[in-house]
């Protein structure tokens, strides 16, 4: 913990000091943006309702040392060039942008940086790293538990769950950003009576609310990451939607796992707070029930036991086109904590290298889809409606089994925690068409 991290500090940026805000000055994600008009990306800090231009703040003169060699690696469209340094580096700049905002700094500072502020609401944000390789774990026992349910009743989990973080390589090319529609997909589904399979639009699209975890620094590969190493290799988390086709995954997941089903889109949200912002919400590792086997000692370390998890909460909101015509807020779906995931982060790490698999600077890790016991807490609608089968009704009369055209889903995420400020994640969100449109975010 260091300064970033006092309760007590407040910014002039007066909209950060808003008790609703996800971007207090104990935040400051980083994130991609334009402003209106322009064509090269750059990278921001958000604060309140504010986005810092980083590299202009380098070029005003306003950091030195370690900060400043930092800021000098977000001169570029993605902040893979700042992921590739040493977590002291992320973690000075981080200081050194917190004092420039906080309230008690020379009046000169203020008025250079309220020169590179602009208004969140007069910038686009983009895909903000350029991810090279994106996996999915299927950390949640709950998850697993009900979506085992679903097909072997009486033994859902299969009997590697609590020793292997079950996970499969995901395709990065179809990663966009909070806002980029999804076109519903196109694929096969089981044969029903004639022994042919059917080819059209799935009838069984799904989303599955999931915490992403940004690599910041890489190993070489052959060289494991160890766990007690982890944290040093992870830069911050966003929010994902692993967009889901169930009709699809169904047929073609026998016998190598998920394909065409999950590769059609992932939304990630535009803003990656830092595991160093996280830092006064750790808690715990998820407490294993009586009776479960301990972790292999390549994915047990004391520390990340006691402050492995996260107290994140993670939501997901429901618009239907009625609702918007009726101008109803979207509809909460699910409320789900992050902390009720079986493996942390540093243990995924830990498990991907573990063979000598070489992680890069902007890789994707997420979590999969975060759900509790609690039928509230469930992150997909595979598991709030059980595939269909209870069907949930909306507050205009409508029922969903499954996502329809023009439905939006908004996933939000906060940290919160007695003695400490609430910060949050933002949105990421993604409606769904029927045809390719022009995008309209
Ligand atoms: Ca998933």
């Amino acid at each position: 913990m260091n300064e970033t991290h006092d309760p007590a500090a407040r910014s002039w940026v007066t909209s950060a000091n808003d008790p609703n805000t996800d971007f207090p000055i104990q935040n400051l994600p980083f994130g991609v943006f334009t402003r209106q008009h322009e064509a090269t990306p750059r990278v921001g800090i958000a604060v309140g309702d504010f986005v810092l231009d980083v590299a202009a703040c380098e070029r005003a003169g306003l950091f030195t040392g370690r900060a400043e060699t930092a800021a000098r690696a977000c001169a570029g469209s993605s902040l893979n060039a700042l992921l590739a340094r040493e977590p002291e580096d992320w973690s000075q700049l981080r200081q050194a942008v917190h004092r420039l905002l906080r309230t008690d700094r020379p009046a000169r500072d203020q008025a250079l940086v309220e020169q590179v502020l602009v208004p969140v609401r007069d910038v686009r944000l983009h895909l903000p790293v350029i991810i090279g390789d994106y996996t999915d774990f299927y950390a949640s026992l709950a998850h697993a538990t009900h979506v085992g349910r679903m097909w072997r009743p009486n033994d859902p989990l299969l009997p590697n769950y609590k020793f292997v973080p079950v996970g499969y390589h995901g395709r990065a090319s179809s990663v966009v950003v909070s806002g980029t529609l999804i076109v519903r997909p196109h694929g096969q589904t089981a044969p029903t009576g004639d022994g042919v399979p059917s080819f059209g639009p799935t009838a069984m699209l799904d989303y599955e609310v999931e915490l992403g975890f940004i690599i910041g620094r890489g190993n070489q590969l052959g060289e494991p990451i160890r766990i007690d190493q982890a944290d040093r290799h992870l830069f911050g988390v966003c929010l994902v939607n692993d967009w889901s086709a169930r009709d699809m995954q169904r047929w073609e997941s026998q016998p190598l796992g998920p394909f065409l089903s999950k590769s059609l889109l992932t939304s990630v949200s535009p803003w990656i707070v830092t595991f160093e912002a996280l830092e006064p919400y750790r808690v715990p590792a998820f407490a294993r029930p009586s009776g479960d086997p301990p972790p292999l000692p390549y994915l047990h370390d004391d520390r990340d036991m006691q402050r492995g998890g996260l107290a994140l909460t993670l939501e997901a909101f429901l618009s239907t086109a009625a609702m918007r015509r009726d101008r109803m807020p979207p509809m909460r779906l699910s409320r789900g904590q992050f902390s009720d995931m079986y493996w942390t982060a540093a243990q995924l790490v830990a498990h991907h290298t573990s063979n000598g698999c070489n992680v890069r600077p902007g890789d994707l890790i997420a979590s999969g889809t975060v759900s509790g016991v609690a039928k509230d807490a469930r992150g997909c609608l595979l598991e709030l409606t059980w595939r269909g089968a209870e069907p949930i009704t909306l507050p205009t009369g409508e029922t969903r089994r499954f996502l329809e055209d023009e439905d939006e889903v908004i996933m939000r995420g906060y940290a919160a925690r007695e003695g400490a400020p609430r910060i949050g994640l933002g949105e990421c969100r993604g409606r769904v068409v029927h045809h390719a449109q022009a995008d309209d975010r």
